[in-house]
């Protein structure tokens, strides 16, 4: 119901975290003309925070080229490039196996300035981002949780309640974006089903010391006991740094955790191999439980879906946050290419013309993702030949190499 203190947007993004963060500042850039507000429960990220939002936490983020132009595209680069280790260089290969693929940048036309992509540790891409809005016309409500969602004929009603308890305020959106991470309340609230496959894995996460320079070599290594990924950081403190993302099954991650320093070094060491140099500190290890979420509805009239609660990949590849980038650029684009007459943004025509566009990136990407960990995890000696002809062929077919390097790179689609 609109009362006299319910406030009007074009836009009310639910959700601060890496995707709605990133799509408030498209929409700032690319349609200036629509009033949005962004609404994140908890108190925004800045460089000293200590509390995080999930997004922004001790994960380390691998953003591939495509998205480091998007990202340039918007003004940010000068910003991000103080914090991103370059990836000059990706090596691929398969514990026992000698064979093994590698692509240079400057092999490559997928590259941005010389590289095939970056990383930058969540924690600052956090501050970054929420700095960069802070200089915008996007309103931003934190802490705000919003409680209840009603769409109607004339867009979303959204009720939310900030730090002060009790106090709830309403709010009208032409379109709502529902950027709230995976089992998102919000999706559940409005009737939208998820379609869940649980990998009964984990992803342990942490940073890693190294006595020598990575050299910005990305390494992604396939095991009897999961695939992992050792990704350059920048130096800090003198100290050379990389950040590891090893996925394993439940019972493994749990005894892994439960190692010392040293026995968890000597066991990394051990799985991983000596391509990085020796590996001499572990920092704290971090599970997240993987499984492939998709929601079988990203757009309704009035409303559409972005981020982890539209999509949540298996992070072998380091897809989740490129696809999710290359979402928020085409809805912005969309958004701005309709024209707008103000109330028009949750046109259905153009939420599906959004959708449509978005349909083959996403299958392909998702498909990726979910593909690659079940054939690398197997040790069954066909299963085993098989990847070693995919290694092989990559290594020496340049337009399929291309085509990987294209999809890992977030180009081309
Ligand atoms: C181990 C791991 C490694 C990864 N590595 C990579 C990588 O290298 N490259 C890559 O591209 N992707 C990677 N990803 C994927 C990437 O992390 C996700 O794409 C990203 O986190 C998506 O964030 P999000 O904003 O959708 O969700 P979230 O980070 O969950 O953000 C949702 C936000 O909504 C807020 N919220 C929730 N409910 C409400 C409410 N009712 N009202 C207001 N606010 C609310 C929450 O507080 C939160 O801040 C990785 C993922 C994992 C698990």
């Amino acid at each position: 119901m609109v009362t006299p203190e319910t406030q009007r947007v074009d836009i009310a993004i639910v959700g601060g975290g890496m995707a709605g963060a990133s799509l408030a500042l498209m929409l700032s850039h690319y349609c200036p003309q629509l009033s949005v507000v962004l609404l994140e429960q908890r108190p925004l990220p800045d460089a000293g925070a200590s509390i995080r939002l999930p997004s922004f936490d001790t994960r380390a983020t691998a953003i591939a080229a495509g998205s480091l132009e998007l990202f340039a595209g918007l003004g940010l680069w000068p910003q991000l490039r103080d914090y991103c280790a370059p990836i000059e260089q990706i090596q691929v290969s398969d514990r026992g196996r000698a064979l093994g693929l590698s692509m240079r940048a400057g092999q490559q036309r997928a590259s941005f300035e010389g590289m095939l992509g970056a990383v930058i540790e969540n924690a600052a891409l956090g501050p970054i981002l929420h700095e960069a809005l802070a200089q915008t016309e996007v309103q931003l409500l934190a802490p705000a949780r919003v409680t209840d969602v009603q769409m109607g004929a004339d867009g979303a009603h959204l009720r939310w309640c900030g730090a002060e308890k009790g106090a709830e305020s309403a709010l009208q959106a032409g379109l709502l974006v529902v950027a709230d991470g995976v089992n998102s309340p919000l999706c559940r609230q409005l009737g939208i089903g998820v379609d869940t496959v649980q990998y009964r894995q984990q992803a342990l996460v942490t940073t890693v010391g190294l006595q020598r320079d990575h050299g910005g070599v990305a390494h992604e290594r396939f095991t009897d006991d999961g695939p992992m990924a050792l990704l350059p950081l920048p130096r800090r403190d003198g100290q050379h740094r990389m950040a590891l993302v090893w996925t394993c099954a439940e019972e493994e991650a749990e005894s892994l955790c439960a190692l010392p320093e040293s026995g968890f070094i000597a066991r990394l060491q051990r799985t991983f191999g000596w391509r990085a140099g020796r590996i001499v500190r572990a920092g704290s290890l971090h599970s997240y439980p993987l499984s492939l979420s998709l929601a079988r509805e990203q757009w309704r009239r009035n409303l559409v879906l972005v981020g982890n609660c539209a999509h949540f990949l298996h992070p072998v590849a380091g897809q989740g946050f490129n696809l999710t980038l290359r979402d928020c650029y085409g809805l912005a684009q969309a958004l701005a290419r309709s024209g707008l007459a103000p109330d028009s943004t949750g046109r259905l025509d153009l939420l599906q013309d959004y959708g449509r566009d978005r349909q083959l990136d996403q299958q392909l990407t998702i498909g990726f993702s979910d593909r690659i960990p079940p054939l690398f995890a197997s040790s069954a000696p066909l299963v085993r030949g098989l990847r070693q002809v995919g290694l092989l062929g990559l290594t020496l077919a340049p337009p399929l190499r291309a085509s990987f390097v294209g999809q890992a790179a977030g180009f081309g689609l």
